[in-house]
């Protein structure tokens, strides 16, 4: 089987770290539970979509974004499903951070994935952006892992499974039929 895996909350804690940058910036104390929505111009840490994009590329910049470890389990998990499947990576993060990003997914890793796919959502420049689900079509996948009810939910209605981890900005979500909702790695392997 041919499964993306999503990076930024599945693979990549970018809201954790993300939050832990605004609060030293600001010297607030927001916590990533604050995050009812994934859209994050929707929650109490930011004003408009133009603050998101600025403040996201300034954390990328920073110290903050160094040495961050993969979400616990993924290492393992990712491993496991190696195993018996082609895995991609299919991002919606900017194909400006192509770098980082490779260099990240190298680390920690490595011979893992068939490729990097980015969506290029939010960015700052005028580059091309794709849909997840046309990204997962045009590469003949057969399930996803997401922390977007979203994007799941739009792969899922291309015929794609969905596998969602479960997060403060998807909890209330209503998700398509073939989606599986899942709290972590451990039960991604037990149930893929
Ligand atoms: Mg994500």
């Amino acid at each position: 089987m041919r499964i993306a895996v999503d990076l930024d909350e599945v693979l990549f804690p970018f809201i954790d770290n993300l939050v832990k940058y605004v609060n030293h910036v600001r010297g607030s104390s927001h916590t990533p539970k604050e995050l009812s929505s994934y859209y994050l111009w929707e929650t109490p840490l930011f004003d408009s979509k133009e603050e998101v994009i600025a403040v996201v590329f300034d954390f990328w910049n920073s110290d903050f974004s160094k040495n961050i470890r993969p979400i616990f389990g993924s290492v393992k998990g990712v491993d496991h499903l190696h195993r018996k499947n082609e895995l991609v990576v299919v991002t919606s993060r900017q194909s400006e951070l192509e770098n980082i990003t490779n260099k990240w997914i190298e680390k920690y890793f490595s011979g893992k994935f068939e490729g990097v796919y980015f969506g290029n959502h939010l960015q700052r420049d005028n580059r091309e952006e794709r849909s997840k689900g046309g990204i997962c079509l045009s590469l003949g996948v057969n399930a996803i892992i997401e922390d977007n009810a979203n994007y799941v939910n739009e792969c899922a209605r291309l015929g794609i499974k969905g596998y969602l981890i479960s997060n403060p900005w998807n909890v209330n979500k209503k998700l398509e039929r073939n989606v599986r909702r899942v709290d972590s790695w451990r039960e991604i392997v037990n149930v893929i």
